[in-house]
């Protein structure tokens, strides 16, 4: 299983050396297991490729060489381009613009938007929840998040939430990185996100 993690990879490696990075599966400490295969990631007109860590847990799966990936918080799950650029047309979306403005806008296929846009609507009930349910976890003094226009925008609404308790918390971080961590990578993926999760609280 894939694990979201900080797309510093320094502190990826910091991390991993300290035993700081907790396996998916048992929550065990995560140890260095060389690196996936290389994978695109697009952000606006340029394409980075990416080498993504690997990793072993002792604890659970060593033994049997089940590996976990490391993806950077940049990425989502089987998606090729930036957090940023895909919560980016999720939100444009929401605000009214059509699909097509926002894939010529973005410099994306139109297939590729509605990819995107679909997937986000297919899952729109466990993304309000999950974050919801992070923003009271994060923040408890966040209240209630008030109901939007549409269900795709009370889940906006509630990762907005979300993010800001996560940052009220932690610190500063870009929305979209936080947005890829609270999803556990999984926001577009028909799951549920909290078992996805990084375990913050
Ligand atoms: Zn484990």
């Amino acid at each position: 299983m894939a694990v979201i993690v900080d797309a510093d990879r320094d502190k990826v490696e910091a991390d991993l050396a300290a035993g700081l990075l907790a396996c998916p599966d048992c929550k065990g400490p995560l140890s260095p297991w060389g690196h996936a295969r290389r994978r695109p990631l697009r952000r606006g007109g340029e394409e980075e490729q990416l080498r993504p860590r690997r990793s072993t847990c002792a604890g659970c799966g060593g033994a049997r060489g089940r590996t976990h990936v490391l993806l950077p918080d940049s990425c989502l799950l089987r998606r090729r381009d930036h957090v940023e650029v895909i919560v980016s047309a999720i939100q444009a979306k929401a605000a009214g613009e059509s699909r097509a403005s926002i894939s010529g806008r973005l410099g994306r296929h139109g297939d590729t938007v509605r990819g995107w846009l679909r997937a986000f609507a297919r899952n729109v009930e466990a993304i309000r929840a999950g974050f919801t349910r992070w923003a009271s976890v994060l923040d408890p003094l966040c209240g209630p998040i008030r109901p939007a226009s549409s269900v795709f925008s009370d889940a906006l609404e509630a990762i907005g939430t979300a993010v800001r308790a996560a940052v009220l918390r932690f610190g500063p971080a870009p929305a979209s990185s936080l947005v890829s961590r609270l999803s556990g990578g999984a926001l577009l993926c028909n799951t549920n996100i909290l078992c996805r999760a990084v375990r913050w609280a």
